[in-house]
């Protein structure tokens, strides 16, 4: 849709370097990443009450999810933060396992998230909120120039980041009732799918589900198992903001095989198994129904429940979302032991709703069909608050690079799990709700949580996002690193090994060893260590942990980073988005027909594209060496 005349207003109301449409979790990260940035940044939503909203879940990070949730962090976003200034429990997952698969998970006090976000997006120089509809994107000679809304204005920007998450054409369906709104009862945007498809975007339908909330009063808790959090200070952002140690505590319980005969007597009456609807769900956040028809055989599945906030009573069920009609959910429901006289505040409902196909991306997250048209978040075909997250701030980086002339930021594979995110999505595409999870990094060992920021703060002090404060506790860890690295060569006399050795049970010191020597032994954990030799007083918890696990992984990590060296070597060969691969002799059609599509900027990004060969990407290589 081109300018309309009408509205040449130039005055300053509608004149902004950047437009964000969404003020979800992905809308934060690209909005406070322009602002911060020195954009003058318009940021619309169909309302302000949404901001921050977990519409699912109260709970940021969990496996994988933590390492992004640390990631956004490193560059400066605001995820973490809002995480540790809002927790209600925290816990280490995985932490028997390997330090790859460490995540942190928090529960957190949804309503006082949603305050704190919108505070921190209301106090933000150079940012702008208006609620309001985005109707239209305003694209001229294939560059995006502002949007329109469904009240006529016209917004007009350099750059457009669209993060509209769950509320294009959002249908909620219950049973067999369809309503045409957006999550919870916010409206939904009803028309700007058909601009987008103007424009040539391809759209398809995705759904989800979300377990109804119930009255905690009504729940007989000492049926279920408690799960308390854990007291270490862990916290989500590297500023170290000392969450306040939380006591509240989420329940374990389980369904049953009453439960699920009520499931199967009514599966006809769910939308997805009546045929209502059609759109692609989540393969890692099933429905409940979903658990009963694929793993018939099990005799019952686990559910948490989880405190929605401390001023409420409101619970959320999670692992029972459903969307059956709201009297069969109350039966099934209350076969659970400890449910019996369950009373439900919201029923579960499932959404659908319709986002782009990810292979319409370059990795900056621009359109490759609209110059200046960014896209973040479930839109995206992403499925979670983190993932959000993790690509609102890098549209958002690109975006304000954009408007400035400068070189995009790309992150790698093997920089960061934002990076595997964003190659996945743009390269291989998603045929359902993306979900991050470990399996997807092949490098899981060098993208750690605990390493985040001396990975990515880097790029964000490069780019200007990273404030002073941060990049002062970033500069600290390194100093405090090379110190604990320093202090590893310390040879510790075998008098004082052979009573610690026998204290912790492990085989006796048969000389005087160096600290690295011993940081290897099997019983010797970092608190125990540091207990008993004071070689890392004074030095940040951070750092010493940091210098514990790469003492002790030391050859997997060299494995792993000279893996990933030599991927980085042909991975980094550009390929200009200009190239013509029908024109490519030796290539074979599939190939032709499939690079033409995705249009890769690099040879790795080439080779991880679904039909492209090893040979194919031989013929790319000696083609781009003799160019
Ligand atoms: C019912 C439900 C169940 C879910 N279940 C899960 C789950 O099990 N696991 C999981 O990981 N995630 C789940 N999620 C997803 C999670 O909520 C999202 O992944 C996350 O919120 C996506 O963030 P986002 O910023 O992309 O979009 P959203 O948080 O959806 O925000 C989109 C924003 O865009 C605005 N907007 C949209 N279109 C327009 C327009 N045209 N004009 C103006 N403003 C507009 C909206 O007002 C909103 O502010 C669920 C979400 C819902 C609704």
């Amino acid at each position: 849709m081109n300018l309309p005349d009408e509205h040449n207003n130039n005055s300053k109301d509608y004149e902004y370097d950047a437009v964000v449409v969404g003020i979800g979790h992905a809308g934060i990260e690209a909005a406070l990443a322009l602002a911060r940035l020195n954009n003058r940044t318009l940021c619309l939503s169909v309302t302000l009450d949404n901001a921050g909203y977990l519409a699912c879940n109260p709970s940021i990070g969990g496996t994988a999810k933590g390492h992004l949730v640390r990631e956004v962090d490193a560059l400066g976003g605001e995820m973490g933060r809002a995480a540790d200034r809002t927790l209600t429990q925290l816990r280490m997952l995985n932490s028997s396992k390997g330090p790859a698969v460490h995540s942190l998970r928090a529960q957190v006090d949804k309503y006082k998230y949603h305050e704190y976000i919108k505070s921190v997006l209301e106090s933000e120089e150079n940012l702008f909120l208006r609620q309001g509809e985005a109707k239209n994107i305003i694209v001229e000679n294939g560059e995006i120039r502002g949007v329109e809304t469904v009240t006529g204005l016209v917004y007009r920007a350099k750059a457009v980041v669209l993060a509209c998450g769950v509320y294009l054409k959002s249908t909620i369906i219950v049973g067999s009732v369809i309503e045409e709104r957006g999550p919870v009862c916010f409206p939904r945007a009803n028309y700007l799918s058909e601009s987008l498809e103007r424009e040539g975007f391809v759209l398809r339908r995705f759904k989800t589900g979300t377990p109804a909330r119930v009255k905690r009063d009504s729940v007989d808790l000492q049926k279920l198992e408690i799960q308390y959090g854990e007291d270490t200070p862990y916290s989500f952002c590297s500023l170290d903001l000392k969450p306040k140690k939380k006591k509240n505590v989420c329940y374990l319980g389980y369904t049953n095989g009453k439960t699920h005969d009520v499931i199967r007597a009514n599966l006809k009456k769910s939308p997805k198994y009546g045929g209502l609807i059609h759109g692609t769900g989540a393969r890692y956040c099933p429905s409940l129904e979903d658990k009963v028809v694929r793993f018939a055989d099990k005799e019952r599945h686990q559910f948490f429940l989880e405190p929605e906030g401390d001023g409420t009573k409101e619970m959320y069920v999670q692992g029972l979302s459903t969307g059956l009609p709201a009297d069969v959910q109350l039966e099934f429901y209350r076969t659970i032991d400890g449910f019996e006289n369950l009373e439900i505040m919201r029923d579960a409902y499932a959404i659908e709703y319709e986002c782009v196909d990810p292979k319409q991306l370059f990795p900056t997250l621009m359109s490759k069909r609209v110059r200046g048209l960014f896209f973040a978040g479930q839109i995206n075909g992403t499925s979670g608050y983190e993932e959000a997250a993790a690509q609102g701030i890098i549209a958002g980086i690109n975006a304000a690079r954009y408007i400035a002339g400068e070189p995009p930021v790309i992150l790698t594979r093997d920089s960061s799990y934002i990076g595997v995110l964003i190659d996945d999505l743009v390269t291989v595409g998603t045929n359902e709700p993306y979900r991050m999870m470990t399996s997807r990094a092949e490098f899981r060992l060098l993208l750690r949580q605990d390493n985040a920021d001396l990975r990515l703060t880097p790029i964000g002090i490069e780019v200007g996002l990273v404030d002073k404060k941060r990049a002062a506790v970033y500069k600290k860890k390194k100093r405090d690193i090379a110190k604990a690295e320093a202090a590893l060569k310390t040879v510790l006399p075998q008098n004082a090994l052979e009573e610690y050795f026998a204290r912790i049970g492990d085989a006796p010191a048969k000389s005087a060893m160096t600290a690295e020597e011993v940081i290897k032994r099997n019983f010797v954990t970092r608190e125990n260590f540091c207990e008993r030799f004071g070689l890392f007083d004074g030095l940040m918890p951070a750092a010493v942990n940091h210098v514990f696990i790469e003492t002790r992984y030391r050859g997997y990590l060299e494995r792993e980073r000279r893996a990933a060296d030599e991927i980085k070597r042909v991975e980094s060969m550009p390929i200009s988005p200009d190239t013509d691969f029908t024109k490519i002799d030796g290539l074979r059609n599939e190939a032709k027909e499939k690079l033409a599509a995705v249009r890769p900027l690099t040879v790795g990004q080439a080779s991880r594209i679904s039909g492209v060969t090893p040979a194919d990407v031989n013929v790319l290589i000696i083609r781009l060496k003799n160019a």
